[in-house]
């Protein structure tokens, strides 16, 4: 199901410095017919595109899944996933629909066999990333929204960042139907801010 978009009607935002958008894992396992595919994955290319043309001059980071193969999240090994993003694999690319300008940064997580990461800041330079950019305000859209997107929101909330979740750019697994719902109101007691792709002027 899509996630709930707050009734009241939305300001636009306009993009000041300190803005960054990250997009989390568009990657083929994660959308419909990948090994671990979000089964509306593919509405969130559209907004995760228009975001990124509103960005456009303005930071972006894409994150990815990027593991070695014989990952621990992976079954063979006792983890909860199928085998999934293999780094270097057609799976672990980004979506070719994804229109990704030249020079956009690439943060891989989860690259070592024995520790798996939902968040983009776990085990990863994204903070200093973010940092070396004097980021603040930190817009989020991707893949899944109760996995990878929550965590990273949490991580970003912890290291200071002030995110902002683009609804339309997040679809979420939903291993238990309300997954994705219950990420959101988590996001929103945290202080995360909502707003859709189209707010961004
Ligand atoms: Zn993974």
């Amino acid at each position: 199901m899509a996630p709930m978009v707050e009734a009241a009607p939305h300001e636009p935002i306009a993009l000041r410095p300190g803005d960054v958008l990250l997009v989390v894992d568009v990657q083929h396992d994660f959308l419909p017919g990948g090994a671990l595919g979000v089964v509306d994955g593919n509405r969130v290319i559209g907004p995760v595109n228009r975001a990124i043309e509103r960005f456009a001059g303005r930071p972006v980071l894409l994150t990815r899944d990027w593991h070695p193969p014989g990952h621990c999240s992976f079954r063979a090994q006792g983890g909860p996933w199928p085998p999934h993003c293999v780094a270097g694999s057609r799976g672990a690319e980004f979506s070719d629909e994804l229109r990704i300008p030249p020079g956009t940064g690439v943060v891989s997580k989860a690259t070592q066999v024995d520790r798996d990461a939902y968040s983009a800041f776990a085990g990863t330079d994204l903070g200093l990333r973010l940092r070396a950019l004097n980021a603040k305000r930190l817009f989020i859209a991707g893949l899944a929204t109760d996995y990878c997107v929550v965590n990273t929101v949490v991580d970003a909330v912890a290291a200071g960042f002030e995110p902002v979740v683009l609804l339309d750019g997040i679809a979420a697994v939903d291993v238990q139907p309300g997954d994705g719902e219950r990420a959101i109101e988590r996001m929103r007691e945290l202080g995360a801010r909502f707003a859709v792709s189209t707010d961004l002027a």
